[in-house]
C-alpha cells in the first residue's frame, strides 16, 4: 500500500479504530495508541495494523491535536511523526512527558538522521522508526514500547550508559532478534493463508568438522522462526556432474524453499559452476549470477546476505546513507560488491562510496574521509584507531581467530575511542548475517508463493 502525500490535511475528520466497541472494557494486552501524524495514508495504515492487532488506535493530525490527544485520553504509547505543521515532532515529545513520563513515544519519520534519533532519545523518545516501515516492524516495536510501561527506570538507565561510552555499541543480537520475530509473526501468517511451509536444505559435501557449527546454529535459527531444515550430506568423492545432477533434482522439487552450499567444497568441484546451477528462486545465499545482475539494476531478488545485514545495522541505528561518505574495504564477490551495489542502489538516496581493496595505495586517507566506515578482509588488527575519523560509523565485518579469539578486522579499543557507533566482533554483523539467510528464505518461499517481487514493498513513503 502506498501512502499519498495529501493537501488540506489539518482539516481532516480523525478517525477512531477500535477493535472492540466497549471503550472502557480493556482486555488484557490492550492499549490505546495514538498516532499523530500529518499524512493520512500513514494514519490509516498504523490504525489498519493497530486495530487488527487488537489495539485502540486513535489518531492525531498534528502537534497540537495530538497534544490534546494526549491530554484528555492518556494513550500508552503515541507514534510520533517529527516533520508536522505547527509544533514539530520534537516539541511534542517533550510535552507528552510533561503530560505523563509513563507514556511511551516512538517516533516514525521519514527523515531519519542519527542527529534526530539522538535528539528524539534525549527528548523521551523511546524508539526510533525510519519510514517506510512494515506492519511488523511496527508491531514490534509496539510491542516493544508497551512492555516499557512504567519502567521508566530502564529507559533512563540505558541513556546513562550511552553517555558514557566512548562510543555506541551497534548490538547485532539485539538487531537479529528483532528480525526474527518479524519472521516469525510474517511465517504464521503466510502458512496458515497459503497452507504451505518453508524449508531449507543445506547441502554438505565431505565431512567437515568447522562447518558443524554453522549447521547447527542454522538449524537453531530456522527452529526459532519456524522454518523446516534438512541436511543432505554427500560423499567428498562425489563428483561436480553428480552435485549438479543433485541440485537440479532439488531445484524441482516443490518442498524445499532454498538451498544453501555449505563451504568449502572439495577441490574436484568448480563452486560458482554449482552456485550457478541453484534455482534463483532458491537461491537463499544470493550468489547465482542471475540474482547478482538483479543487483545491478536495483530489481528486487535474493542478496548475499552479509550485505543485507550490513545495510541492516545501519538502518537500525537511524542513520540515512544519503550521501554519505562510505569506505569500503574488502571487494569479494560475496561481501564487498554486493554491498556496494546496495549502497547506490537509489536513485537519489545513495551513499557517496569508495572502495577499497589488496591493490589501494594510501588505504588510511580513504579511511579517514568514512563518515561510515564498513570493513570486510580477513586480516586482524589492518584497521587502527589513527584510521578512523572522529565521530565515524564503523561496521566490522571481519571475523578472525586470534590466540583463540574471535576478532575482526578493526582495532575495536582503539576506534572505539574515535567512533561514535561501531560493531563488536562477535555479536555484530554474525547475528544479522543469520538472521538475514532466514530473511532470505522467506522471501524465496514468496516468490515461489507467486508475491510479485516488484510489490513487495508494502508502504512506500515521501
Ligand atoms: P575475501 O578474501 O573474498 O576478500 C577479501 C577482500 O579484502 C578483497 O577484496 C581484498 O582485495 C581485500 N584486502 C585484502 N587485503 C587487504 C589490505 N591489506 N588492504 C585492503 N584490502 C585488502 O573475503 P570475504 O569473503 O569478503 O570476507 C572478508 C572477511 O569477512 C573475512 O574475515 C570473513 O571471515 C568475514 N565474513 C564475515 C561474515 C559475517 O557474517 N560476519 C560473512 C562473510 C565474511
Amino acid at each position: 500500500m502506498a501512502a499519498q502525500s495529501n493537501n488540506g490535511k489539518n482539516q481532516e475528520v480523525e478517525n477512531v479504530y477500535t477493535s472492540s466497541s466497549e471503550q472502557g472494557d480493556r482486555m488484557p494486552g490492550q492499549a490505546t495508541i495514538l498516532v499523530v501524524d500529518d499524512e493520512k495514508a500513514m494514519r490509516d495504515s498504523c490504525c489498519q495494523v493497530l486495530s487488527k492487532d487488537g489495539y485502540r488506535a486513535e489518531t492525531a493530525v498534528d502537534g497540537y491535536s495530538g497534544l490534546q490527544k494526549v491530554r484528555d485520553i492518556r494513550p500508552d504509547l503515541v507514534l510520533v511523526d517529527l516533520k508536522m505543521p505547527g509544533m514539530s515532532g520534537m516539541e511534542l515529545l517533550e510535552r507528552i512527558g510533561d503530560v505523563d513520563p509513563n507514556i511511551v513515544s516512538v517516533v516514525i519519520t521519514g527523515y531519519a538522521t542519527r542527529e534526530s534519533a539522538v535528539e528524539a532519545k534525549r527528548r523521551n523518545a523511546y524508539d526510533y522508526l525510519p519510514k517506510p516501515f512494515t506492519p511488523n516492524q511496527l508491531r514490534t516495536i509496539i510491542k516493544r514500547g508497551l512492555a516499557e510501561v512504567n519502567d521508566d527506570n530502564k529507559m533512563a538507565a540505558q541513556l546513562i550508559d550511552e553517555e558514557k561510552m566512548g562510543a555506541q555499541l551497534i548490538d547485532g543480537r539485539a538487531v537479529a532478534k528483532r528480525v526474527k520475530e518479524e519472521l516469525k509473526k510474517e511465517i504464521v501468517e503466510l502458512k496458515e493463508k497459503h497452507k504451505s511451509s518453508p524449508l531449507l536444505l543445506a547441502v554438505q559435501v565431505g565431512e567437515n568438522p568447522a562447518s558443524a557449527s554453522y549447521l547447527k546454529s542454522q538449524k537453531k535459527g530456522c527452529e526459532e522462526v519456524g522454518v523446516g531444515y534438512h541436511v543432505q550430506q554427500l560423499p567428498r568423492e562425489v563428483t561436480e556432474q553428480e552435485l549438479l545432477q543433485f541440485i537440479k533434482g532439488k531445484n524441482q522439487d516443490d518442498t524445499i524453499t532454498g538451498i544453501i552450499l555449505q563451504m568449502p567444497l572439495p577441490e574436484q568441484i568448480n563452486a560458482e559452476k554449482v552456485q550457478e546451477a541453484i534455482d534463483p528462486s532458491k537461491d537463499v545465499e544470493g550468489v547465482n549470477p542471475q540474482n547478482m545482475g538483479l543487483l545491478i539494476y536495483g530489481w528486487p531478488g535474493l542478496v548475499p546476505c552479509t550485505a543485507l545485514a550490513v545495510m541492516e545495522l545501519i538502518k537500525s541505528t537511524g542513520t540515512s546513507i544519503k550521501g554519505k561518505q562510505v569506505t569500503l574495504v574488502g571487494h569479494s564477490s560475496l561481501v564487498g560488491k554486493p554491498l556496494t551495489l546496495l549502497l547506490l542502489s537509489s536513485p537519489f538516496d545513495s551513499a557517496t562510496t569508495t572502495v577499497c581493496h589488496i591493490a589501494t595505495r594510501d588505504l588510511a586517507a580513504n579511511t579517514r574521509r568514512a563518515e561510515i566506515l564498513i570493513v570486510a578482509v580477513g586480516k586482524p588488527g589492518l584497521i587502527t584507531g589513527d584510521m578512523v575519523k572522529e565521530g565515524a560509523m564503523v561496521i566490522d565485518v571481519g571475523i578472525n581467530r586470534v590466540e583463540g579469539k574471535l576478532v575482526g578486522d578493526v582495532v575495536f579499543e582503539e576506534a572505539k575511542e574515535k567512533a561514535s557507533l561501531i560493531t563488536p566482533v562477535p555479536g555484530g554483523v554474525g547475528p544479522v548475517t543469520a538472521a538475514m539467510l532466514l530473511k532470505n528464505t522467506v522471501e524465496a518461499w514468496k516468490i515461489q508463493l507467486g508475491f510479485d517481487p516488484m510489490r513487495n514493498i508494502e508502504w512506500t513513503m515521501d
